[in-house]
């Protein structure tokens, strides 16, 4: 007697593998599972991922993998040109503030104060100016609270116009959300915004206290988004541009 052999449900089995396509070797994550009947392709923040069936041959991998090349290319560009600058926290850098760009200015000094704008610096007195971690600290507070008193004042402008009374903001530091919205009238605003000029902070800011009243992204909340941001599909094509870095 054979003894019924067990399948186990769904399983999925990963690899990383390279690939030369258009002449340029391209690393990707390979996914095996049983769900699929198709090869499907997809290109994001984390590269390129290949979901295939289970038991798909090299053949029709290869040919699916050379089909798209082109496509493939195109969106890696994209995503890499999105990806945010690292910064490095050294003298001289630039940083962005309500869109505008300044120069880190970092001067030595016995106690870490907050940094302060003057003409096109941001100027930080530090204790440990060969500590980048200390530098991003003191900035990276500074960004927040300076966000904090931005956004307040932002919603305590759109509120009142909007017809909605959120219960309190919160900032966020989600890895790919500028905002979110709660039922029960929270709004999470990323701090990061605060890198950007006012009419896209605005732009988010309406789109999260819309939310107040239309819990989804119909045609009535976008009417709802268009009623204080008429030119709101600018907005959110340029927001594409920007991406929420990780911390
Ligand atoms: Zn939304």
């Amino acid at each position: 007697m054979f003894k019924k052999l067990r399948r186990i449900a769904n399983p999925t089995v990963v690899e990383q593998r390279t690939v030369e396509l258009i002449g340029t070797p391209v690393t990707y994550t390979l996914k095996r599972t049983s769900r699929r009947r198709s090869i499907g392709l997809r290109v994001d923040d984390r590269g390129l991922t290949v979901n295939v069936p289970l038991h798909s041959s090299e053949k029709w991998l290869h040919s699916v993998l050379q089909e798209r090349a082109g496509w493939v290319v195109e969106k890696l560009a994209t995503w890499q040109a999105k990806k945010p600058v690292q910064q490095q926290w050294v003298d001289g850098e630039a940083i962005l503030f309500r869109g505008e760009t300044f120069t880190l200015y970092i001067v030595p000094s016995l106690f870490d104060t907050p940094p302060q704008i003057h003409d096109n610096r941001l100027i930080v007195h530090a204790s440990r100016i060969d500590n980048p971690a200390t530098i991003a600290e003191i900035v990276e507070q500074w960004y927040r609270r300076e966000a904090m008193k931005l956004f307040t004042e932002c919603v305590e402008h759109f509120a009142p116009l909007m017809n909605v009374i959120p219960r309190e903001i919160k900032l966020s530091a989600a890895r790919t959300q500028w905002g979110s919205c709660t039922t029960s009238g929270t709004v999470r605003l990323n701090w990061q915004l605060i890198k950007m000029p006012l009419y896209l902070i605005d732009y988010v800011v309406v789109h999260e206290l819309a939310h107040l009243v239309e819990m989804n992204h119909s045609a009535a909340f976008w009417r709802v988004v268009g009623e204080v941001c008429q030119d709101y599909m600018k907005m959110r094509g340029e927001l594409r541009k920007w991406s929420p870095s990780t911390e």
